[in-house]
């Protein structure tokens, strides 16, 4: 039988973490066996829907390379895949589930507490409210006796006593249906095959057992999955302004960093924790998703970053920089920037700070020149800066980090110095900040000699002070 999950967000205007980790585990399931992945827009709570949500996460199935089968612009034939294009199909199964015993009409206001009173009325009762047109819902009719019980893929067995079960809302009101009763519908015509959702809907899989018996449907596989908390006791949550995938781009991650973090939520490969898409279709295996929750941290998926930026040729990170270097109106060497960034910058955003020297280096400040371990102050510095500046002069090769950097050594050899009392000094004329990307010898090498030299007798005019 070919293995088909769904994806099956609400278009409420984000794509949280945690719904793409779903995303992500329900593509991964299906790709490693070779099944279908079909997304499912839920959108029966018409008072949540965002406009513009639904394109949101096409843009994002799109980025991010979940490529799905079936979906709202990809019939499959078991469409359509927009649960309020589906409402015909929930009022006919909702009237077969009333006439097998599974659901009632009910017409009491607000929430129930106890027996629905509503489930001892006659046919004839049940049919004169109809007629009088009294506001009415559909609910479950839950077994008062008898136990449910179901085998999760994560969570393992788990039984409940039928009478402990609420007989929830199928149809609304307005004539949508609840997510209780769409997504089994849902799942059962559209041959889902695996159920891959929240561990949040764990506890309600018993009353959705109960209308898949009713209408004798197989129950599908569950595999429920565990909450993505931010600290020891706290949900992620949209609603505490939480990470979303957006967010996390424009905070400056890849896309292929943050699809390889969120694959780690919940699941533990064998060994290798760098995985790209095809290796975790390879590699994901069911047996391996964990039921405790999984905490978000940032600096794990920062440092993930930075490996991903490590592991690109040259080229195609300096491709990706570009845009960041806009702001930059000097005419300097912008590959060399690019070498000297790319073992170092852990998220794109971190760009704008490590060059801004770059146009202007910062505000004179001679504290910078004290530096403990290199043995500089500003007054040797300035004995350093009027060395190099004297010997510069007749130095051509800066786009020869090695020539500059023996040049550097050779001065200070001859002065019976150590490097750092030459090379810290002139990294801090070149910038005026006390980190920077690259030592003197980078930063020299992108600035270029013209440059440089200016900078050197600008810090000799400052230090004179
Ligand atoms: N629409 C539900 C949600 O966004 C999906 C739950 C499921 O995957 O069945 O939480």
């Amino acid at each position: 039988m070919k293995i088909r999950t769904r994806f099956a967000p609400s278009p409420t205007g984000y794509m949280h973490i945690g719904n793409l980790r779903t995303a992500l585990y329900c593509y991964l399931i299906a790709k490693h066996d070779g099944g279908d992945f079909i997304l499912r827009i839920e959108d029966t709570d018409q008072q949540r829907e965002v406009e513009g949500a639904i394109d949101l996460i096409y843009q994002v199935m799109e980025e991010t390379g979940l490529y799905y089968d079936e979906g709202p612009d990809k019939d499959g034939g078991v469409g359509p895949y927009i649960q309020s294009q589906r409402l015909p199909i929930y009022h006919e199964y909702a009237q077969k589930l009333i006439e097998l015993g599974g659901a009632h009409y009910c017409f009491c206001e607000g929430e129930l507490e106890g027996e629905d009173p509503c489930i001892h009325l006659s046919q004839e009762e049940i049919q004169e409210k109809l007629n009088e047109g009294i506001l009415h819902v559909i609910r479950q009719t839950i077994p008062t006796t008898g136990t449910t019980s179901f085998d999760d893929e994560v969570y393992g067995h788990i039984e409940v006593e039928n009478q402990t079960l609420n007989e929830g809302i199928l149809i609304k009101s307005d004539g949508y249906p609840t997510y209780n009763f769409a997504n089994v519908i849902d799942d059962h015509l559209m041959n889902i095959t695996h159920v891959v959702r929240g561990n949040e809907y764990l506890s309600s899989t018993p009353k959705y057992n109960l209308i898949y018996n009713a209408f004798d449907w197989q129950i599908p596989t569950y595999i429920h999955l565990p909450p993505v908390n931010k600290d020891e006791t706290h949900k992620l949550s949209k609603r505490n302004g939480d990470a979303s995938y957006q967010d996390l781009k424009k905070q400056g991650y890849l896309k292929e960093a943050i699809l390889n973090y969120i694959a780690l939520l919940g699941w533990s490969p064998e060994d290798e924790e760098i995985l790209s898409l095809d290796d975790l279709i390879q590699q994901f295996n069911i047996a391996h998703i964990s039921k405790s929750p999984a905490i978000f941290d940032i600096d794990k998926l920062k440092w993930m970053n930075g490996v991903y930026l490590r592991n690109m040729s040259l080229e195609q990170f300096h491709e990706l920089l570009l845009p960041y270097y806009q702001s930059i109106t000097r005419d300097v060497d912008l590959l060399e920037l690019s070498r000297v960034l790319q073992p170092r910058l852990e998220k794109l955003s971190d760009v704008e700070e490590s060059i801004d020297f770059i146009n202007e280096p910062h505000p004179f400040d001679a504290s910078i020149y004290t530096h403990k371990k290199m043995k500089t102050n500003p007054e040797n510095s300035l004995e350093a800066l009027l060395l190099v500046r004297e010997r510069i002069e007749n130095f051509n090769e800066f786009d020869n980090d090695e020539a500059m950097s023996d040049f550097f050594v050779n001065l200070a050899k001859e002065k019976e110095l150590k490097n750092g009392r030459i090379m810290w000094p002139v990294r801090v004329a070149l910038t005026n900040k006390s980190f920077t990307p690259g030592g003197a010898v980078e930063i020299a090498h992108i600035l270029g000699k013209e440059e440089t030299l200016r900078r050197i007798d600008q810090a000799i005019i400052d230090l004179q002070q």
